[in-house]
């Protein structure tokens, strides 16, 4: 079942026994020396039969999880997911470990499908990768049926969850797998993960039975930074050729770059690329062949920048994603730690970057306020919202704050976070939030107003502006009362006032309006803690090299680049991506360790039968070259 032909020529010296079938198929076909986590207890549950669900943060190896009992149990590995333009990769990828695999959906010709059908039938598949829609089809329910299956995984199965942020009607559909085919053991897959959500999917699922296993959701690798948002493109910039290589006539780092809205993906994009750096749009807005070609690029190629919407990036299992970008406040924490999940999945160090500032703030609570659906559907989203804004302005560990969102907790502050790194200090921002929420409740009562943030800071700060004059602003009591903080600081003070709740906006001009809280601190019975920004951000992370290099020893540089680059010219004349043939991380154990022959070659993780034996003496070239 596993791929046999000419591999038996290097016996990989490990602790690999015919006792324990799947670490022996892990240590054959994949090239690993151990599991990872719940890895060996998960795989042992599914092998035996039982269904898991399997909760884990992207990165943490969920797909062994169904792939090695797929290759172990009898039969075909049936796995759902929505992802169809990504089912392709998947397939080639294991394809390139020598593991039969294929998959049904829209994309393929008549004859293809036939193809794939025959040979499922036959038992001649590993695993078959199907789209949750396929499965409304008769056709495709008696076709599994006269096939042998060893299982269903359930990728992605947060997708049923009617209350997440990537509901798909499909996924209601699939607990009929157990009430089909009540034999087979399923296994849901999921790294988004409130108590609330996993409740949802096993509910849903008809996954009563199942055994639960919730892996630590940190992601250690993953340097998280949230910085003030003062020119979003200058800083991006900034970001991008100080920390990821992108330099003038330099390849950097891969990346996303998340927008909220299609035009401001578009614009951004425009500026990385008038700027020399090679970005591409990605968007709902595009034709179906741009956002593919542009994927498949993004996918095949070095170094390339994603700027995209969220309808980018799910599934996108590209290890080396190497930082991850949002120029605009995410709408939960939920998102935002999917998104941010999408770097560093080969565990080598990453950055999640968020630039945020008042007019997020401003524009999501007015997005709420004029969302459709009723007031329950709206408080779920403030709640959201709210959760996110707090994680934004805590002066607390942002891992620790993340992990507790979803009820994990760390002994200790992470040590690489922003807040950790240079820490901000908090101040007692009572008497300035008094300023605010005073000249908010003046306009109100003495003049029956509202307005904006511009113009209650301009009344703060004295200003004699034609707007002031035209509304005789200047002789309200609070005229000039601030004149203590600059403009930023006060932007700042009004942010943080709205995402404590102590200030809401209204109407589609977002004009500042008092809520039930409000009052507690205008009275003085509420002391309100304010972030002061450290005067220069986290800066830790900028001396370092910047990654994938970064932490090899120097001597080893010119031979991962060597290696790079023979993997670039490999994954090219096969048309695949680069990372199919090795990551990143197996090429750097490879730069360190410089195997002398097939046999220490071997011993390499990621390096496991079939691709010791298709680029084992290219590699031992490149190692060998002077
Ligand atoms: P997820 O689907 O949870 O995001 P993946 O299954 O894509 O994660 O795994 C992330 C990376 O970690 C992949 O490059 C995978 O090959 C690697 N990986 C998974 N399990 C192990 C292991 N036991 N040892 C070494 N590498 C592993
Ligand atoms: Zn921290």
């Amino acid at each position: 079942m596993t791929p046999s032909g000419g591999i038996g020529r290097v016996r990989r010296v490990t602790t690999s026994t015919a006792s324990d079938p799947a670490l022996d198929v892990l240590h054959r076909v994949f090239g690993y020396d151990a599991f990872r986590g719940e890895q060996a207890a998960i795989i042992d549950t599914v092998v035996r039969g039982g269904d898991a669900l399997v909760l884990m943060p992207t990165g943490g190896g969920k797909s062994l999880c169904y792939q090695i009992p797929a290759l172990v149990r009898e039969g075909t590995g049936v796995v759902v997911s929505p992802l169809i333009a990504l089912m392709q990769d998947q397939v080639d990828a294991l394809a390139a470990l020598g593991v039969r695999a294929a998959f049904l959906n829209s994309t393929l010709t008549f004859e293809a499908r036939r193809a794939v059908e025959r040979a499922l039938v036959d038992g001649e598949l590993d695993l078959l990768y199907l789209a949750p829609e396929a499965l409304r089809s008769p056709a495709t329910r008696d076709l599994l049926d006269r096939a042998r299956i060893a299982l269903f995984a359930i990728d992605e199965a947060h997708c049923v969850s009617q209350w997440g942020h990537d509901f798909r009607p499909d996924y209601l559909e699939l607990s009929m797998l157990h009430q089909r085919w009540p034999g087979v053991p399923r296994i849901a897959l999921t790294a988004t993960a409130t108590a609330a959500t996993r409740e949802e999917i096993a509910q849903r699922l008809d996954l009563a039975e199942a055994r639960h296993f919730v892996s630590s959701f940190d992601r250690p690798n993953i340097t998280y930074r949230i910085v003030p948002k003062d020119r979003p493109e200058k800083q991006l910039l900034e970001l991008l050729r100080t920390e990821h290589g992108h330099l003038p006539g330099q390849s950097g780092d891969a990346g996303i770059v998340y927008c909220l809205s299609r035009a401001s993906v578009e614009k951004t994009a425009a500026t990385l690329v008038d700027n020399g750096i090679d970005a591409l749009p990605y968007h709902a807005g595009l034709p179906a062949s741009v956002r593919a070609a542009n994927q498949s690029r993004f996918l095949r190629e070095d170094g390339l920048v994603m700027v995209a919407t969220i309808a980018f990036g799910m599934g996108i299992d590209k290890p080396d994603v190497r930082f991850v970008a949002h120029l605009d406040l995410p709408k939960s924490v939920e998102g935002y730690y999917q998104e941010t999940g999408r770097a560093g999945r080969d565990g080598l160090p990453s950055t999640a970057w968020l630039a945020y500032g008042l007019a997020d703030v401003v524009q999501q609570r007015r997005l709420i306020e004029t969302s459709d659906g009723d007031a329950a559907h709206r408080r779920n989203l403030a709640m959201h919202l709210n959760a996110m804004l707090a994680l934004c302005e805590t002066v607390e560990c942002r891992r620790t704050q993340l992990l507790a969102y979803f009820g994990q907790s760390l002994t200790e502050p992470c040590g690489n976070c922003d807040t950790c790194l240079s820490p901000p200090q908090a101040w007692d921002g009572t008497v300035a939030a008094q300023k605010v929420l005073s000249t908010v409740l003046r306009l109100a009562r003495e003049r029956g107003q509202s307005f904006g943030v511009g113009q209650v800071v301009d009344i703060l700060l004295g200003r004699d502006t034609e707007k002031v004059r035209r509304f005789r602003h200047q002789e309200l009591t609070v005229y000039g009362v601030g004149t203590d903080l600059a403009e930023p600081e006060w932007r700042a003070v009004v942010r943080q006032l709205l995402a404590q709740g102590l200030l809401t906006v209204e109407g589609v001009h977002g004009t500042l309006v008092l809520t039930e809280a409000s009052g507690e601190v205008l009275a003085g019975r509420r002391e309100v803690r304010m972030r002061l920004e450290p005067a220069r951000p986290a800066v830790a992370a900028r001396t370092r090299k910047a990654a994938p290099a970064a932490d090899l020893a120097p001597a080893d540089v010119p031979l991962f680049e060597a290696l790079r680059a023979w993997r670039a010219g490999e994954a090219k004349a096969q048309g695949k991506p680069a990372y199919i043939v090795f990551g990143d991380a197996t090429l750097r154990a490879i730069a360190t360790a410089r195997p002398a022959d097939l046999a220490a070659l071997a011993l390499v993780s990621g390096v496991g039968e079939t691709k010791l034996d298709r680029y084992g003496e290219a590699v031992l070239a490149v190692v060998a070259e002077p």
